[in-house]
Order: structure tokens, then C-alpha cells, then sequence
């Protein structure tokens, strides 16, 4: 999120607060509950004066301004009406606000961390203003049929609040995880998955016994591609030759091993594993890939090997490496098992 974001998002939260700041008092005065009228006259004051913090970029005060301010309402409020009334529960949802807030402070690149200390404070206020109505009870007398009405609308809208950013929270750190497993386990510039998670991927299927083929795929010449058209030509060969290799070895999972080799892992044995990378080999070399005017020609080799039982993963490697060894050696472009 950047300052504008941040700023746009404050001045909404802003204008809905003071919204319910004056419909609220428009219900205390209906209700003739003239000590919370009043007391709405100077709440509605610290969002006026909020407009201009937020305008002058003074977010980090208009945020502690609004916790000081809502800790006290809560408290006087609580002092004053005892809590049937239902106004201390928003000290609960003020503890995750106050770690939001901190979070948005890091993303701003700012060094605040103030909820530890906001949220103690907020307790031990809490604590304070309950245990001193507990013990010597209310200034005032509650009216019965009010405290109804504040204590479920408080209620709904505290329990309201704390599970929707429960959800919001969780959702958000699963989305995170997702995209960081995504960076983490994929190349950027083909999209295929990178050495690291191939490697993970290999050695958990290990275990499972089932039929499969490892391929290391190779581009021939590709150096001279790069010498002949530039580097970025060069990139739109990797990534169209990648496209072709995960399209036509659907169900397979290709990775980008080094500069332009990939490893495939088919969940067939070799016989099926030959004609399937025939295929490859025929429409990469029957194509062209086109980059910017140019039209290039490109050709891979490819060494295939089925599992063996019992073999490492490092000397299946070792075997297909040396299989496309052999095709680099014999004329290149072809498949070599
Ligand atoms: P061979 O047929 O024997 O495989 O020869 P080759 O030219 O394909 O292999 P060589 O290992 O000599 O050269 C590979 C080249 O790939 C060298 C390197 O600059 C280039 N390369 C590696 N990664 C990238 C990349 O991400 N983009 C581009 N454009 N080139 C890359
Ligand atoms: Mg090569
Ligand atoms: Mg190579």
C-alpha cells in the first residue's frame, strides 16, 4: 500500500466514523440520554481535526489521537453508565487495530512499533474502568430498555469486526504464502519450476514406486542464437521453447535446470517417454520462434531414462546427463534413451 492508498483509506474510515459519531448522537438525544449527546459533541471534534492531520500527512498522530481518544470514550463511558451498556468491549478490537497499524508503519518503511505498549495500556484502562464500576458502581442509573439496545448493537459490532479481520488476516497470509512459494519454487523468466524445487520434487517421489522417466533436455547451439540475434532473442527462445515443453509433456513437471537445460520428470516408462519427446523434438524443430523481423531456427537434444528401483536420484541425473551427452555428440538434435 503507498501514502495515497493509505491516505484515501483514512479519510474513508474518517468520514464513516464521524458519520456514526452524529448518527449516534441524533439516537442519544431521541432517547434523551443527554450525558452520551453531549459527550458526542467533543468525539465529533477529533475527526473534524482529523480531516486536517490526515491532510497534512500527519497519519502516525491523527492514529494515536483517535486510540487516545477512543480509550478515554470508552472509559468515561463505561465510568459514567457501567458496562451493561456494552462500550468497554471495543477495547478488544482496538488491540488489533493497533497491530495493523504497526504493520502499515512497516510497510511505509517507518521504524514505529507502538501496539505492544497501546494494547497493555488499553488493558490496564479497561481493567481499571470495569473493576472501578464493579466495585462502586455507575455515576449514573442505566435505563434498562437503552442498555438492551447498546449492548447488542456494541456487541454484533465488536464480534463483527473481530471476525471479519480474523478472516481477512488468514486469507491474507495464505495469499502471501502462495506468492512466495510461487517465487521460491519457480523461474521467472519461463515460468517453469526452478533446480531447487526439482530436486525437492524428485526425492519425495522417490518414495512412491510408480512408473517414471527423467529427461534432461538441452537447446543446441544456443550460444551462437544469442551471438547471432542478442540476449533477449536468446530469452524468447527459452521461454518459447519452455512453452512447447510443457505443453506437449502435460501432466510431466519441467523445470529449468541451468542457462538452457531443462529436466522433465514423465510419469511414464520409456518406451512412451521416446514418443512423447519425439514429438517435442519434431515441433521445436519444425517451428520457427519469431523475435521482433527474425525468424530463428532452434533444435533441441534430449536424454531420456526410466526409474530404476533402488538407483539415487543424483546417478539418474548422472545417467540422462551423459544420454544427452551422447546426442550432443552425435549430430545433436535427437533423442537419445
Ligand atoms: P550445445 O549445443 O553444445 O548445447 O551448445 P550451446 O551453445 O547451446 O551451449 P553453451 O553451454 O556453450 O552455451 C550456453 C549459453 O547459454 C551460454 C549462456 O550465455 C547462455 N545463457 C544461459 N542462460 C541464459 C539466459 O537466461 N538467457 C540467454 N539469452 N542466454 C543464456
Ligand atoms: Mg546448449
Ligand atoms: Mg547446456
Amino acid at each position: 500500500m503507498d501514502i495515497r492508498t493509505i491516505k484515501k483509506t483514512a479519510y474513508i474510515v474518517n468520514s464513516v466514523i464521524l458519520a456514526m459519531v452524529f448518527g449516534l448522537m441524533a439516537f442519544f438525544n431521541m432517547c434523551k440520554a443527554t450525558f452520551l449527546t453531549y459527550f458526542s459533541i467533543p468525539t465529533a471534534l477529533v475527526y473534524v481535526i482529523g480531516y486536517f492531520l490526515i491532510a497534512k500527512n500527519k497519519l502516525s498522530g491523527y492514529v494515536m489521537m483517535v486510540y487516545m481518544w477512543l480509550t478515554f470514550y470508552m472509559g468515561i463511558t463505561t465510568l459514567f453508565l457501567g458496562y451493561d451498556y456494552g462500550f468497554h468491549l471495543y477495547c478488544f478490537s482496538m488491540i488489533p487495530v493497533a497491530f495493523v497499524t504497526d504493520y502499515m508503519a512497516y510497510r511505509l518503511g517507518k521504524a514505529e512499533r507502538r501496539a505492544l505498549v497501546i494494547s497493555i495500556g488499553v488493558a490496564v484502562f479497561y481493567l481499571i474502568c470495569t473493576g472501578y464500576v464493579a466495585v462502586n458502581g455507575a455515576v449514573y442509573n442505566s435505563d434498562r430498555r437503552l442498555t438492551v439496545v447498546f449492548w447488542m448493537f456494541n456487541s454484533v459490532t465488536v464480534l463483527a469486526f473481530l471476525l471479519f479481520y480474523s478472516w481477512y488476516l488468514i486469507r491474507s497470509i495464505i495469499n502471501s504464502e502462495e506468492k512466495l512459494k510461487e517465487i521460491a519454487h519457480k523461474d521467472r523468466l519461463t515460468g517453469l519450476y526452478n533446480r531447487h524445487y526439482m530436486i525437492d520434487y524428485l526425492e519425495a517421489a522417490e518414495s512412491v514406486g510408480s512408473v517414471g522417466s527423467l529427461v534432461m533436455a538441452d537447446i543446441d547451439d544456443f550460444k551462437k542464437i544469442n551471438d547471432a540475434y542478442g540476449h533477449n532473442a536468446g530469452d524468447a527462445v527459452l521461454m518459447e521453447v519452455s512453452r512447447k515443453l510443457s505443453d506437449i509433456c502435460a501432466g510431466s513437471v519441467t523445470a529449468r535446470w541451468g542457462g538452457e537445460e531443462f529436466l522433465i520428470y514423465l510419469p511414464v516408462d520409456a518406451d512412451e517417454g521416446e514418443n512423447l519427446l519425439e514429438k517435442v523434438r519434431e515441433k521445436i524443430a519444425a517451428d520457427r520462434v519469431r523475435f521482433e523481423d527474425k525468424e530463428i531456427r532452434v533444435t533441441v537434444t534430449l536424454g531420456l531414462a526410466e526409474r530404476v528401483q533402488g538407483k539415487s536420484i543424483d546417478l539418474w541425473i548422472q545417467d540422462v546427463d551423459k544420454k544427452l551427452y551422447i546426442g550432443k555428440n552425435s549430430g545433436k538434435n535427437r533423442v537419445v534413451r
